[in-house]
C-alpha cells in the first residue's frame, strides 16, 4: 500500500499548504498509542492528534508532530484516521445500528475507502465573507478547536468556534466586540460559512432495515481502529523478550509484520519440542 497520500485539504505550515501526508509502516510503538488505556484519559481530539503524531511521518517535507495535527482541518483528521483504518484493520468496516423504527439490531458494512470526500474550497484554508458592510476573514475549525470544545463543554459553540475561527473583521484584529455585536442570524451564517471553508467525508450512511424495510441514516466513527486489545500486544512483546531477550523498546520498534514472523518462529520452534 502506498505509504503516502494526497490530503483533501492541506496543512497550513509556514505559510505553504503542504497537500501530502506519508504514513510510516505500523509499528508496536503506534499500536501501543492506539490500544493505549491513555486513551480514555486525553480527551478524543487530542487522542486523534497523538495518533497521528504517531503513525504519520511527515506532512510535505516536514517531521509531523502533535502541534501539526492540532492544526489540521477537521476534514483532513477524519480522512487520515480512515486511511490509518485501512492499514490498521483493513478497508471494510463492520457496524450493528439498531433500527430506529422496530428495535431490531442488524449488520452493516462500508468501505472507509468509498466515504465520500469533498475537497476543500478554493479559498482554502481561510475565506472571506461580507457581513454587515464589513469584510471577514475566516478560517476553518482544526483539532485544537474540537479540543477546546471538548474540553469545555459548557461553552457557548457557536460563539466558541467565531472567536476563534474569525480572523479579522475589515482587516482589523480584536474581534471580539464585533462579534458580540452580531445577532444570533448573523452568527449562524458566519458558523456555517466557517463549516464550509474546509475539507468534508461524509460519514452518513443510508441503509435499510431487512426487518421492517425502513430507510434511516446510520452515522459512522470514523475515529474507530477496530477492537484492539491492548492484552494481545503485551502478550507479544512479553514472549519476544522471553525469547530474543530484546528490550521493549526494540520490540515496540518492530513493524507488525516484522513482530508475527518472529512469533511464528517461536511457534514453529515449540511445535519442534512438543
Ligand atoms: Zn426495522
Amino acid at each position: 500500500m502506498n505509504a503516502c497520500v494526497q490530503l483533501p485539504g492541506g496543512a497550513l505550515i509556514n505559510g505553504e499548504i503542504q497537500r501530502f501526508a506519508w504514513f510510516r509502516p505500523i509499528t508496536g510503538k503506534v499500536e501501543l498509542l492506539i490500544t493505549s488505556p491513555a486513551n480514555q484519559y486525553l480527551g478524543r481530539p487530542a487522542w486523534v492528534s497523538a495518533v497521528l503524531a504517531a503513525a504519520i511521518e511527515k506532512i510535505g517535507a516536514i517531521e509531523m508532530s502533535v502541534v501539526i495535527a492540532d492544526r489540521l482541518t477537521v476534514g483532513d483528521r477524519i480522512f487520515l484516521m480512515l486511511q490509518l483504518g485501512i492499514r490498521y484493520t483493513g478497508d471494510q468496516m463492520w457496524l450493528t445500528p439498531a433500527c430506529e423504527s422496530c428495535g431490531e439490531q442488524f449488520d452493516v458494512s462500508v468501505k472507509r475507502s468509498e466515504l465520500p470526500v469533498q475537497k476543500a474550497s478554493n479559498d482554502y484554508p481561510s475565506a472571506l465573507v461580507n457581513i454587515n458592510r464589513r469584510e471577514v476573514s475566516l478560517r476553518a475549525i482544526n483539532g485544537k478547536d474540537q479540543q477546546w470544545l471538548n474540553e469545555n463543554p459548557s461553552a457557548e459553540i457557536v460563539q466558541t468556534l467565531l472567536n476563534r475561527c474569525v480572523q479579522t473583521a475589515d482587516g482589523k484584529q480584536p474581534v471580539s466586540e464585533f462579534i458580540n455585536g452580531l445577532d444570533r442570524k448573523d452568527c449562524d451564517y458566519l458558523e456555517s460559512a466557517i463549516q464550509k471553508i474546509g475539507p468534508d467525508v461524509d460519514c452518513t450512511l443510508l441503509v435499510r432495515c431487512p426487518e421492517c424495510s425502513v430507510v434511516q441514516e446510520v452515522e459512522i466513527d470514523p475515529y474507530w481502529l477496530g477492537q484492539t486489545q491492548r492484552s494481545n500486544l503485551d502478550n507479544e512483546v512479553h514472549t519476544l523478550a522471553f525469547y530474543y531477550h530484546w528490550s521493549e523498546a526494540e520490540i515496540l520498534n518492530l513493524t507488525r509484520e516484522r513482530r508475527h514472523t518472529f512469533l511464528n518462529l517461536i511457534d514453529k520452534e515449540r511445535a519442534c519440542h512438543a
